[in-house]
């Protein structure tokens, strides 16, 4: 089976829709690790486009606040901000359907789907130490999760845990092999507002009968993405971090 792992769209429909346009073809399933909404001026087409290609979606911290379900005390202003425009933008429908999301971990053919963390959807998993942690929740010996946006992830083999590191700007994809005497924490990426200074879409395909995880970035119609933002009444810095990639 051939998968596409998304997860952090963001509600930015030009990034998606670069994504399944060079994603097409290479993937038999699509997967969501979360936060479809929040920040973006898009909430409804990505929502709805994951809504017909997504098999398995979990929920993230945005989609929670974004469909009222969260305390926005713990939110930034500008996420506050974010959130407030999305909960009146989103259609009853597609509010109704976010709000039903699971909370992850889910299991799908032999590894997990997740948001921050295995022990708590909300944590960040951002350094060794913390990937160290969740490793003894896994049930498996692999799982992709996001909530960092941050590409790459961390991998223990016994000994310790090591950040897999991807380069930013190069050539892609960058393929991984999956060693069976390891255990995996794979982060695909942020599709919609990337955080690891590539401000490309990321996402992540993975072969489960080759055992490879394949990195990749989309280009895609920023400028674009950023007018629409800032006509729509959204903070203007949500659309000023699309192109530094931060
Ligand atoms: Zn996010």
């Amino acid at each position: 089976m051939r998968y596409l792992i998304l997860s952090d769209l963001h509600a930015n429909w030009e990034a998606l829709e670069a994504v399944a346009r060079d994603a097409a073809g290479r993937y038999d399933r699509a997967l969501c690790c979360g936060d479809l909404v929040g920040y973006g001026a898009d909430p409804n087409a990505v929502v709805e486009w994951v809504r017909a290609n997504c098999s398995i979606v979990v929920r993230g911290n945005h989609d929670k606040a974004c469909t009222g379900q969260d305390d926005l005390e713990w939110f930034n202003p500008v996420a506050r901000a974010a959130a407030i425009w999305t909960q009146t933008h989103l259609t009853p429908e597609n509010a109704d359907w976010t709000r039903a999301l699971p909370q992850g971990p889910i299991v799908e053919g032999g590894f997990q789907v997740l948001h921050g963390s295995p022990f708590d959807e909300d944590e960040y998993v951002l350094a060794p130490e913390e990937a160290g942690q969740a490793f003894e929740y896994l049930e498996y010996r692999l799982a992709f999760f996001g909530h960092t946006h941050v590409q790459g992830g961390f991998i223990w083999n016994h000994a310790r845990v090591e950040t897999i590191l991807c380069a930013h700007g190069g050539g892609d994809p960058q393929d991984m092999e999956i060693d069976p005497e390891c255990a995996y924490l794979i982060n695909p990426g942020s599709v919609g507002q990337p955080r690891d200074g590539d401000p490309r879409s990321a996402y992540a395909l993975y072969d489960s009968d080759s055992h490879v995880v394949s990195y990749c970035r989309s280009s895609y119609d920023v400028s674009r993405a950023q007018k629409k933002i800032r006509d729509s009444g959204l903070p203007p810095i949500l659309a000023d971090r699309l192109s530094l990639g931060r």
